[in-house]
């Protein structure tokens, strides 16, 4: 049979387990995506509010941090000798200034200003600030104020990165004697470093910072940074409540998650934040591990799937194979239908062994039908020739015997055509019963027979012969009258070596059986 061209097919199996392989694929993405946006989520709220909870308590720290400060330097302004302004013995106060910078760690330098501005004592000593007079904006606002300052960060005339805190000193009658303040060098280790710098814990990628209100940093871990200002669309976030949490962009450019809260008695902010690629960095460290543990799992589905669907596939295989035998035009064996535990499978198995259950009957009713006299049942002269062609390839010893009815055209004319018809299948019947099994009796045209017989010698042939031709003319008629037959009877290969031969022998033998007075046999030769 000729196959025309197809395109491409793609097999059930292959679409099944694609369906399958891409649903479990597109679950486990999805479910993959959801935890991981779950733990992003989470990890980023609980580092916000951690980071909260953290600069909140940094606050706190800062508060005392300030009001002992602020102890510090008010009991240094009521020491009796600035109180009497007992102060010539310049060396004990000297003392007195170096033993408090020593006992208190909160300041880098502790100095005090007389009303004028002048410095008057320094500790560390030796700081060449001593007996000149303070002319920052800053210093002056503290000595006019004659009340407890804090300074905003600015660069000292000694160059460094101070801030400073004072309180007012007044003498025994209430005169004012200038301010005691206490200096942090904000580049230098100072009390700031030695509270905070420990909250940077082991993870770098977490830190605080500390700004004034305007934004000017106080402390941060990288000293190099505390000269920048932190830019105001920051500043203006800080200012929104007194504590918060936040997304922030530094001034690299890295995002971070932040918590702030300021501290009441001087504005400043404390800030606790973690870059948020760090957080990611774990999220998507835990993706992988959760795809990892997947991998195995999923790889034993997809072979499950796959399996499934080959098992579900191979039933359609195994039909495609028996119908191709069938489209073919062989036979196939109705046992090759296997049920299946697939309903459509099995529905088109069952369809398909009626199919050929159908077809087989029909073939065979055709095929019969095709060698068969529709009038007589017998085989048809188309049958008789094939049988003696076959048997003449195969040089089998055979006999022919060629039967005519006598007179039959006035059986015809007398009686009708189809009372001919019925002699006809008399004829037929007796000479079916009359002939051995394995006798080959077909309806050669007309009202003539051929009867073949195998392995037969003539003698037995015409003994057959008579007995046929004796039956019908003792055979009751449809009509008042008997029928009588001739027949000639030719052997091969003693008459001939192939049918044409042998059948024209034959035809001669009955001739001379119609010449010599119809109702008898004769044989050739
Ligand atoms: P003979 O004894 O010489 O054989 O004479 P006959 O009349 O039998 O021979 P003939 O060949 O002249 O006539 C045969 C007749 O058989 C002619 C035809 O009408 C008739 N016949 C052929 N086939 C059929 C058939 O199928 N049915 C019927 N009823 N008649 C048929
Ligand atoms: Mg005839
Ligand atoms: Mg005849």
């Amino acid at each position: 049979m000729h196959i025309s061209k197809q395109p491409i097919k793609i097999s059930l199996s292959v679409v099944l387990s694609a369906m399958v392989s891409f649903s479990i694929l597109i679950t486990m993405s999805i479910m993959t995506y959801i935890q991981y946006n779950n733990e992003k989520q989470s990890l980023f709220q609980n580092t916000m509010s951690h980071n909260l909870s953290s600069a909140q308590k940094m606050a706190v720290t800062t508060e005392a941090l300030f009001s002992s400060m602020r102890k510090t330097l008010h009991a240094v302004a009521n020491i009796s000798q600035l109180r009497t302004m007992d102060i010539n013995n310049k060396e004990e106060l000297q003392h007195i200034f170096d033993l408090v910078l020593q006992s208190s760690p909160y300041f880098n330098s502790v100095f005090w200003t007389d009303e004028t501005g002048q410095i008057r004592t320094v500790s560390p000593y030796g700081s060449n600030m001593n007996n000149t007079r303070v002319t920052t904006k800053w210093a002056l606002e503290a000595l006019n104020g004659r009340k407890s300052y804090i300074s905003d960060p600015y660069v000292s005339p000694t160059g460094r990165l101070i801030v400073f805190v004072s309180e007012p000193v007044f003498d025994e009658l209430g005169g004012y004697r200038g301010m005691i303040g206490g200096t942090i060098y904000l580049e230098k280790d100072n009390i700031l470093h030695s509270i905070f710098g420990s909250n940077a814990g082991n993870e770098t990628e977490s830190y605080s910072y500390i700004v004034d209100s305007a934004g000017k940093l106080l402390y941060h871990p990288d000293k190099n940074r505390l000269r920048e200002t932190v830019p105001e669309e920051i500043v203006r976030q800080f200012r929104a409540g007194n504590s918060g949490e936040l997304h922030l962009k530094n001034m690299q450019g890295d995002d971070y998650l932040a918590g702030y809260a300021r501290v009441a008695t001087n504005g400043w902010v404390i800030v606790m934040q973690t870059s948020k690629p760090s957080i990611m960095a774990d999220v998507n460290d835990n993706l992988l591990h959760l795809i990892r543990g997947m991998l195995v799992p999923i790889a034993v589905m997809l072979l499950i799937a796959g399996f499934i669907a080959a098992r579900i596939a191979a039933p359609f295989a195994r039909l495609y194979k028996i119908t191709k035998v069938f489209a073919a035009g062989q036979n196939v064996s109705l046992q090759e239908f296997k049920p299946h535990w697939n309903r459509e499978a099995d529905q088109l198995n069952r369809m398909m062994k009626a199919a050929a259950e159908t077809q087989a009957k029909q073939t065979s009713f055709l095929q019969q039908e095709a060698i068969t006299d529709p009038l007589t049942g017998l085989f048809n002269r188309r049958e008789m020739e094939r049988c003696l062609d076959l048997w003449d390839k195969r040089g089998d010893r055979y006999a022919v015997l060629l039967l005519d009815i006598d007179h039959f055209k006035t059986v015809n004319d007398t009686y009708g055509h189809q009372t001919g018809d019925e002699v006809l299948k008399t004829v037929a019947s007796v000479i079916t019963e009359s002939s051995p099994a394995e006798a080959v009796c077909s309806r050669y045209g007309g009202e003539e027979f051929v009867i073949l017989l195998r392995e037969h010698n003539m003698d037995q042939v015409y003994v057959i012969a008579e007995q046929i031709r004796q039956t019908i003319s003792a055979a009751p008629t449809p009509f008042a009258g008997k029928i009588t037959v001739s027949i000639g009877i030719s052997l091969s290969p003693e008459h001939g070596v192939s049918r044409a031969e042998v059948l024209q022998a034959a035809d001669m033998a009955l001739y001379r059986a119609k010449r010599e007075g119809r109702n008898r046999t004769i044989t050739a030769g």
